[in-house]
């Protein structure tokens, strides 16, 4: 019977399990799918506070699970496959065989959207990726292409003109999302152009195994063009990981987990941190934030059920 269990080692996870480890709960702490989470397949944190000169996201994540690890947290490289989140103990379900926690706290994250085209699909991994950072250096010297107007498209469109010849970022409105910091760095980069008001209706290249182009449609005039690109980044927001969570926990219209009071969720002793439960800020720091928040919130928990 483990005391407190965290699914999730991205920022808000890892935060958990130092809180937790610092309070002597010996957190179990589940690695999942994706070690780490999304600061791993970014470049530079540069909005991460104590940190001037910025730190590359990898850094960022390992250093928080060095921390977690001095204070005793334990991790487990499995994957959640169920819970029963009937009553307390709680079960939660891996390849491994099934773990009971008296409290949990769910820090699974989110992970990118695609557009959803058959092509994309046959593509991804073929010139199709949601990370730049993992992906971009495959394509130097050609051109390719960002999907999306926020800041994850911002960063990427930049990051990408490290390697390609030229970067087309394509977004659906004429006005971007990203922060202004961001929009005006990209629009600035020579290597960016942006084509507004448009979204890929099509990836070329499926016959080839390659991407080699993308069909794309302007929204306000109906008008459709090509261009040629190798690849294709995909930058459009992320899916928070809850279907496992479904059938016992409250969930938004998009999935997100519903939390009242700060982290807790419907359930007695069960807490939700990071994107997993945030659709609006998303920050490093507001997942470190509320993973911090979940976990005095399970130890308070723990204390009042001794
Ligand atoms: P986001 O801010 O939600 O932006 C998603 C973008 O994709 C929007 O421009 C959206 O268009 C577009 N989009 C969504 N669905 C689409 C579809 N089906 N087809 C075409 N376009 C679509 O997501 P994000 O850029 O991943 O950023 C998430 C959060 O992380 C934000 O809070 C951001 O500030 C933060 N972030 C910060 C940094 C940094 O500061 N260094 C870096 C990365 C991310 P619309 O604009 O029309 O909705």
């Amino acid at each position: 019977m483990e005391k407190v269990v965290i699914i999730g080692t991205g920022c808000a996870g890892l935060t958990a399990a130092i809180y937790t480890a610092r309070a002597k709960l010996k957190p179990l702490v589940i690695e999942g799918k994706m070690p780490g989470g999304q600061l791993t397949t970014t470049t530079m944190v540069e909005n991460f506070p104590g940190f001037p000169e910025g730190i590359m996201g990898f850094d960022l994540t390992m250093n928080m699970r060095t921390q977690a690890e001095r204070f005793g947290a334990r991790f487990l490289s499995v994957e959640v496959t169920g819970v029963e989140l009937g009553s307390a103990p709680y079960t939660i379900q891996t390849y491994d065989g099934p773990i009971q926690a008296e409290a949990v706290i769910i820090a699974t994250g989110a992970d990118p959207r695609y557009l959803g085209l058959e092509s994309e699909k046959k593509l991804i991994g073929h010139g199709v990726s949601s990370c730049a950072t993992c992906d971009g250096a495959l394509y130097r010297d050609v051109p390719v292409a960002v999907i999306g107007g926020g800041d994850s498209a911002m960063e990427e469109a930049i990051f990408l003109t490290k390697f390609a010849s030229k970067v087309y970022v394509i977004h659906r409105r004429d006005e971007l999302r990203a922060s202004q910091i961001m929009g005006d760095r990209a629009q600035a980069n020579p290597k960016i152009e942006f084509i507004w008001d448009s979204v890929v209706s099509e990836v070329l290249g499926v016959e080839e195994g390659e991407v080699s182009g993308l069909r794309i449609e302007n929204l306000k005039t109906g008008e459709l063009s090509e261009i040629e690109v190798s690849a294709m980044f995909v930058a459009i927001g992320h899916i928070p990981n809850t279907a496992v969570f479904k059938p016992w926990l409250e969930l938004d219209d998009e999935g997100y987990l519903i939390l009242t009071k700060g982290t807790a969720t419907s359930l007695p002793g069960v807490f939700g941190a990071g994107d997993v439960a945030d659709h609006e800020y998303r920050q490093a720091i507001t997942a470190a934030g509320s993973g911090c928040a979940a976990a005095l919130e399970a130890i308070r928990y723990l204390e009042s059920q001794d």
